[in-house]
């Protein structure tokens, strides 16, 4: 039993893993950083994706687990096509949030001297890292089944154990792009005909811990060497700029090299608001021993999951086109919001070791306190969650834990009625893991049922009123 596991990538003294089969499996992992991946997945020891492998022509097909529901299809992950940027769901296969993982089996059709396993991902967050085991099989055991569910031990049904890989490393989750590549050192794995792989999430952390998984080749011993992808066009000319902020302390980075038409707005109005609120925002959400990141970057990309912007780590990543459409209106806005998520660092995206027990992020929390920062505090003058808000809702059904703008006029009204420090409390408990219901009586006296009620009460009230005297809200 041997094992090998190389690495490179500018992060390098993380800490792999690599558990090998029974056979004489070398496991080799490779991490390109944010900053160094690019669309052309180059490694060093590791080949770039191929197009013609003898995955390219297999039959996927999924066991157990249901696909994310803006990911790709099954065909992404042997298309010979990759992911033209980091977080680029549709060109991808991951498994639906919340759920930890599933299982796929890949039929090559017929028996072939197996020499290499590569699997390739890419997310700027703790989506970029694979965790997986993979078997294989011949199919001519009697006990072979090519499907069991989650529940049946492969083992059990024919299937031989080839590797277990899990490229995470001891200190939180690096994002970036992976290279895994399973050999043999005599040359070949065995001879097999089914793959499949049972692969695991990254975290339980939040919903979002399934891998973004771009490609997967299987390369056939005596096959010819096949070819790679064909390399991404060259990349765009730079057009990042850097901005002080907070007196030096902190580096705003802005880079619209892919929305250039939005390089003036990006510059002139948004990177003063930058500038401004990331160091407020900073002094609103302390804890003892926490920096905040002290570079940020904010770009532009095609799509982001489904939202208007979305933050990992220290990177905002804004969608273009709905920028576009509200550079006047919410965008500045919700740049704020996200400046909100880089300083919260709930999922030790900045390296933080995680402690062992840490408690779940409750999401209506992670999202609600940075709405009621920018609904509250950096601009109460729009009225975006406010009274005059709601009463513009149709069909609100109000709940405290509604998420967003919602649980933001929740906050802001247990923070004005009970206690000015709530937010600051919620957040050293949550961004520290130890978050729990107790934390609402001990700040209030109430639980966070009891306040939630009150306050749905109050405002059924208001709204009542409202709508009797339309004009008493101002
Ligand atoms: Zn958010």
């Amino acid at each position: 039993m041997r094992s090998l596991t190389t690495f490179s990538g500018v992060v390098a003294a993380l800490l792999l893993s690599a558990a090998v089969s029974p056979g004489e499996v070398n496991v080799v992992i490779e991490h390109n950083d944010t900053t160094t991946a690019t669309p052309a997945f180059t490694f060093k020891n590791i080949p770039s994706p191929s197009m013609n492998d003898a995955a390219s022509k297999a039959e996927f097909v999924l066991v157990d687990g249901a696909r994310g529901i803006n990911s790709g299809g099954l065909e992404k992950l042997h298309d010979g096509k990759l992911p033209t940027e980091a977080d680029e769901p549709g060109e991808n296969f991951y498994f639906l949030m919340g759920i930890d993982g599933g299982r796929l089996l890949v039929d090559l059709r017929s028996v072939i001297s197996l020499k290499q396993v590569n699997t390739y991902s890419w997310h700027p967050g703790p989506r970029g890292p694979q965790v997986y085991t993979l078997y294989a099989c011949d199919g001519r055991s009697a006990s072979f089944s090519s499907q069991p569910k989650q529940d049946i031990e492969p083992e059990k049904c024919g299937w031989h154990l080839i590797a277990k890989v899990d490229t995470r490393t001891k200190h939180g989750m690096a994002g970036g792009q992976y290279g895994v590549s399973i050999s043999d050192s005599a040359g070949a794995v065995g001879n097999y005909r089914y793959l499949l792989f049972v692969i695991s999430r990254t975290e339980n952390q939040d919903d979002f811990g399934n891998t973004f998984y771009s490609e997967i080749d299987v390369i056939d011993r005596n096959a010819p060497e096949p070819a790679q992808v064909i390399a991404a066009p060259p990349p765009l000319q730079d057009l990042s700029q850097t901005f002080a902020s907070g007196g030096g302390v902190y580096q705003i980075t802005i880079d619209p090299t892919r929305a250039p038409d939005l390089t003036d707005w990006a510059f002139k109005e948004l990177a003063p608001v930058a500038q401004e609120w990331y160091p407020k925002i900073v002094k609103l959400l302390p804890s003892e021993g926490f920096q905040a990141p002290a570079k940020v970057t904010i770009d532009f990309g095609k799509s982001t999951a489904g939202y208007v912007a979305i933050t990992h780590g220290n990177r905002i990543t804004c969608t273009t086109s709905w920028f576009r459409e509200n550079l006047r209106g919410e965008a500045r806005g919700c740049v704020v919001h996200e400046l909100v998520h880089v300083v919260q660092q709930y999922n030790y995206g900045d390296g933080r070791p995680q402690p062992p027990n840490a408690s779940p992020i409750p999401f209506w929390l992670a999202e609600g306190i940075p709405d009621y920062i920018r609904w509250f505090i950096y601009e109460p003058k729009s009225h975006g969650a406010d009274l005059l808000w709601m009463r513009q809702q149709k069909n609100l059904t109000p709940s405290y834990d509604g998420s967003y703008r919602v649980s933001a006029n929740f906050l802001n009204w247990v923070t004005e009625k009970y206690n000015n420090e709530l937010v600051p409390r919620l957040n050293v408990a949550l961004r520290e893991g130890r978050y729990s219901d107790n934390l609402w009586k001990q700040s209030t006296g109430h639980t966070v049922t009891e306040l939630g009620g009150e306050w749905k009460k109050w405002l059924d009230a208001e709204l009542k009123v409202a709508e009797n005297h339309p004009r008493s809200i101002k």
